[in-house]
């Protein structure tokens, strides 16, 4: 597949991704869906308006016209029609209604440069879990020591809290250092600036049709209602966190903000990309889950993901910590399925983050927390600083990409940084 537009063979955002986003023009404010192809924006309201794409099972109103809980209400066949017209429609040697004409490529275009992108839908909901073994058990280890790093039911349910989707932010939306109650070892609680703010690298998801209220998706539906997945820097203040959590779990600590990318990368895109996943089973000395949760196939996917840190006296950002989406235990249908068999509705626009997405090495934890071990093992930036957990100033990057047989798919990035306490 190759599009009509002059993409280096290995672009990221070439046919075989497409992700969407919502974005608005500066002579046009009105939020909308568009695709990235390259470092272009191809806009799906001009598209549909302009009769050049049909979406199946839309009624009346515009689909693509606001953000893309429309979209994503519509399902599996929807989505796949459209995406196959588009790559049809982008390629080089496919219909020329929108390649051939100069007034459509003028008007259905725009560059990346131009743009200003929004959050890619009205986020009803937002849900944490907690799927990374490594990671589970890193924290654990620090927290409880070595033998019972896992809690007992780690092994039989994804763990998960409910997140605050007020406070999920786009990319480049700054960050202020929160304010909370801290307490110190030897002392009364204090408050004040948070002391010991961090990150977490996630993969996060947006849900589709979603289910009626007492009405489980099954797991073996669970990926027709998966749309697609974006990068997920689920920011924490350990201190206010450590003194909260008992006993409802994430509180302030965490609902500040969390960030995510821009673009939304289609579950079909990344189709191609999935691995087996570690064996949920005696074969890997492992429990077997209960008959919901028992997922056939291959259910982990494989992206490349980075961490990278810019101090605000550093020219360009660091990587200081590499990982995979692999490394997850739990997967996304098995959020889903177990987030929904209480009857629990998930609605289309809902975001469902991984966890923190820690590997087996020291270099592949995605939190300060783990790659400092709760910072008694402070980085060496190239500036000469050190870093434990983040000062003012600094600006995280998250990255993702998949790459494969020639193709890559990238996820972009997911950038925040921090302001000083208000
Ligand atoms: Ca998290």
């Amino acid at each position: 597949m190759t599009s009509f537009l002059d993409l280096p063979a290995d672009s990221g955002f070439g046919l075989h991704n497409l992700p969407y986003g919502v974005f608005s023009t500066a002579d046009d404010p009105a939020k909308r869906v568009g695709v990235r192809l390259g470092d272009t924006v191809v806009d799906l309201a001009y598209l549909e308006t302009h009769g050049l794409i049909a979406v199946p099972g839309a009624g009346r109103a515009p689909v693509f016209h606001g953000t893309l809980n429309a979209f994503m209400a519509l399902g599996r066949g929807a989505w796949d029609s459209v995406r196959g017209r588009l790559q049809d429609l982008l390629s080089a040697d496919g219909p020329d209604d929108f390649r051939a004409s100069e007034t459509h490529r003028a008007s259905g275009m725009h560059p990346l440069e131009e743009v200003t992108m929004h959050l890619p839908a009205e986020i009803g909901d937002y849900t944490d879990f907690y799927s990374s073994r490594q990671h589970a058990t890193n924290v654990g280890t620090m927290f409880r020591g070595p033998e019972n790093a896992l809690m007992p039911n780690w092994l039989h349910l994804p763990v998960g809290y409910h997140g605050r989707a007020s406070s999920v932010v786009l990319s480049g939306t700054e960050v202020v250092r929160p304010k909370g109650q801290q307490k110190p070892d030897d002392g009364a609680p204090v408050f004040g600036p948070s002391k010991l703010l961090d990150i977490e690298l996630e993969l996060g998801f947006f849900v589709g049709p979603g289910n009626e209220l007492g009405s489980p998706i099954p797991i073996e539906d669970a990926r027709e209602h998966i749309f697609g997945f974006v990068l997920v820097n689920d920011w924490s203040a350990r201190d206010i966190q450590k003194w909260e959590y008992v006993p409802l779990g994430p509180f302030l600590g965490k609902s500040f903000a969390t960030s995510i990318s821009p673009w939304v990368v289609p579950t079909a895109a990344l189709n191609p990309f999935r691995v087996a996943g570690e064996a949920q089973d005696a074969s890997a000395g492992n429990p077997e889950p209960l008959p919901y949760l028992r997922q056939s196939g291959e259910r982990s996917l494989d992206i490349e993901l980075a961490v990278k840190l810019k101090t605000a006296q550093m020219d360009e950002a660091e990587t200081v910590a590499r990982s995979n989406a692999r490394y997850l235990y739990w997967s996304p249908e098995q959020q889903l399925a177990h987030h929904t068999v209480n009857g629990c509705n998930a609605r289309p626009g809902d975001l469902m983050a991984s966890g923190t997405i820690s590997g087996e090495t020291e270099d592949s934890y995605g939190s300060f927390l783990e790659l400092t071990w709760r910072g008694t093992r402070p980085i060496q930036l190239p500036s000469g600083e050190t870093r434990t957990f983040l000062a003012d100033g600094d600006s995280v990057v998250l990255a993702g990409e998949a790459v494969r047989d020639g193709v890559r798919i990238s996820f972009g990035e997911v950038e925040g940084t921090i302001a000083p306490a208000r």
